[in-house]
């Protein structure tokens, strides 16, 4: 069944799948951040658009929280995906060809990655990484800022969009997180060098990483001041801690050197993960050839995972990566970025909206505040009971943007003009 984006939707099939999914799965999702939304079960996918179970079509931003940079769905990665587990499913031993030649492939994009590890979540990667960092440091404590996500470790865990009455303390995201470990991470606000500076004169000795987003995209879009990412570089460098780029959601989508190229700074470690292989589940930890080899079969580091490196995924990143490498990839990508955001910023100003549009290349946000936007203590003021309405109001125009205050939207290259320009008008009428 197909039905325009304006049909409206019986719950009927919709309800029987929410139904059987509560009673089998707790709260019905096997994800915290998947919102359960009490209308809507999506059932199918193809190139820029969701379909829901009652048949309705949803042009989607929402991308799966970033992951399909190509689109949904996509022929030949799928294609390829299926022909790589024909041809071997994963034998959990030795080497593998298309797997040394995707790390070579991001050896040659990404400055910091000399060698790599690859494993199947963002949350291993950066478990990973900070693992590594502690071993070579001989040290506990890591420096994260407020605002930015790496998953779902005890380490990391916390202060991601905090209330403010909780800026400035420990903000833990689950109980049964350990609270030493708790105790090791020291929360720092982003865009701050002046902080990060005081806590390393203060406790440089023990500080064994300093992670960050280099764009905190778990907020939607907060720029990094090149000064702040080249001070924590010559910092980190300094006291001897480790700097580890968390481009799980940057990586590949801004460009296949990451945001650290576009940047020009350079970290000891990278994690990647999300849209590297369009979907299919695949992480990867690159970095400096000399704290990588710490983690080599026999190593002091330990680092495995049975389905590590599987070859779907392999694959899929492999043809993810030729695609991307067309010349008319990122510049169709930056170009409708560009094109949304200047349309919202049209309609904003048109229309006397109090609100700001942030965002980079293919990915925007329109907060419901006045700008600027340099830290997250400046998002305090944005009005999130707009900012998830509006969004609600554009998913009855069909159009897929996650109601979740300060989540960031993803345009793929499946998306076109017509779409972006069928975005604007549902705006235009909601925010008249
Ligand atoms: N790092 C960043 C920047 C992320 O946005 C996420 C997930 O949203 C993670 C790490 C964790 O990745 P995963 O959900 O694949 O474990």
């Amino acid at each position: 069944m197909t039905m325009d984006a304006t049909t409206p939707t019986s719950t009927s099939t919709t309800q029987a799948i929410l139904e059987l999914a509560q009673r089998y799965i707790p709260g019905g999702v096997s994800s915290a951040n998947r919102l359960v939304d009490p209308n809507l079960v999506f059932t199918r996918s193809q190139g820029a658009y969701l379909f829901d179970a009652e048949g309705k079509r949803y042009i989607d931003y929402h991308a799966a929280f970033g992951p399909l940079l190509l689109g949904h769905s996509h022929p030949l990665v799928n294609q390829r995906a299926a022909e790589a587990v024909m041809q071997l499913d994963g034998v959990g031993i030795g080497s593998n060809e298309q797997e040394a030649r995707l790390a070579e492939k991001i050896c040659s994009y990404v400055p910091s990655a000399e060698k790599v590890l690859f494993c199947n979540s963002g949350s291993e990667a950066t478990y990973a990484a900070l693992r590594l960092a502690r071993a070579v440091t001989g040290r506990n404590k890591i420096i994260k800022f407020q605002g930015c996500y790496h998953g779902w470790h005890d380490a990391v865990l916390m202060n991601v969009i905090s209330p403010a009455e909780k800026i400035g303390q420990k903000d833990p995201l689950s109980a049964g997180m350990l609270p030493e470990t708790i105790e090791n991470t020291i929360v720092l606000p982003f865009n701050d060098l002046e902080a990060v500076r005081q806590t390393l004169v203060q406790n440089g000795e023990e500080i064994a990483a300093i992670i960050l987003e280099l764009i905190p995209h778990n907020i939607g879009c907060v720029l990094p001041q090149l000064a702040f990412v080249q001070g924590l570089r010559d910092l980190s460098t300094h006291y001897g801690s480790i700097l580890i780029f968390d481009e799980v959601i940057t990586g590949f989508r801004h460009g296949l050197g990451g945001y650290q190229k576009v940047l020009g700074v350079t970290p000891d470690l990278t994690t990647l993960a999300k849209a590297i292989a369009n979907g299919y589940p695949l992480a990867a930890l690159a970095g400096r050839a000399d704290l990588l080899d710490h983690c080599r079969p026999g190593g002091d580091v330990f680092f495995a995972g049975t389905f590590n490196a599987h070859p779907m995924s392999i694959a899929a990143a492999l043809t993810t990566i030729e695609i991307l490498e067309q010349p008319d990839s990122y510049p169709h990508l930056f170009r409708l970025g560009e094109r949304m955001r200047e349309g919202l910023r049209e309609i904003i100003q048109r229309r006397g909206i109090n609100a700001t549009v942030a965002g980079f290349g293919s990915i925007f946000v329109t907060y419901f505040m006045e700008p600027p936007v340099e830290t997250y203590t400046d998002l305090l003021r944005n009005d999130a009971t707009k900012f998830v309405n509006y969004r609600r109001q554009l998913i009855e125009r069909g159009i897929y943007k996650l109601p979740v205050n300060l989540k960031r939207n993803h345009i793929s290259l499946a998306h076109t003009t017509a779409d972006i320009d069928q975005t604007l008008e549902a705006v235009d009428q909601v925010l008249r």
